[in-house]
């Protein structure tokens, strides 16, 4: 489950400091963070960027397939290793919690429960959504807030989990790994 349990801490402070550049937001890590029971509402600079992204949503695989996808797992060692966030679920053969007469996208292994609270929570899903289009993100779930690709706001979630605990993200399919890399590298070096 934790494959990456012992792998070196990196740089994160020069990571963050990257990205807070990139995404040209000094005060990210304080944005949406007014309170606990508040819904997550990323800055409009991080909504401006998520626009760009493609009118698409892949559904669930009808069978369970085994294993994160090559993208799905490189995201999670990138948050893994750069947010250092330890516990980062993954693949899961289980019905859409949401949806039970649906599988989750976690059984096709395009989907990551990201375990975090608060503003660490909040500046992870606003990355997740500022390089959405880099990173092939379709979905976020994070506290009582969801956002699809295509859209430029995060709306209302009513699921039975409110999502406060952890970040639920998928990737659409087919995300490549040696691409998703090339660009990861190339936002958080940008100047
Ligand atoms: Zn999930």
């Amino acid at each position: 489950m934790r494959p990456y349990v012992n792998t070196p801490p990196s740089t994160p402070v020069l990571v963050l400091t990257a990205l807070a550049l990139v995404i040209g937001t000094p005060g990210l890590t304080l944005a949406g963070a007014a309170g606990a029971t508040d819904a997550w509402q990323p800055p409009p600079s991080v909504l401006s960027r998520a626009a760009a992204t493609p009118d698409r949503y892949d559904g669930p695989a009808p069978v369970c397939t085994g294993a994160l996808t090559p993208g799905a797992a490189a995201l999670r060692r990138v948050i893994q290793r750069d947010f250092r966030v330890r516990d980062v679920g993954g693949y899961a053969c289980r019905a859409n919690t949401a949806d039970p007469g649906k599988l989750s996208v976690h059984a096709s292994g395009r989907a990551l429960d990201v375990m975090v609270e608060g503003a660490k929570g909040d500046l992870i899903a606003n990355w997740l959504l500022a390089h959405a289009r880099d990173l092939q993100v379709q979905l976020v779930i994070w506290r009582q807030s969801i956002w699809r690709s295509g859209r430029a706001d995060v709306r209302r979630y009513h699921g039975p989990n409110p999502h406060t605990d952890h970040i639920h993200v998928e990737v659409l399919a087919g995300t490549e790994p040696a691409d998703f890399f090339a660009v990861v590298r190339l936002h958080l070096e940008a100047p």
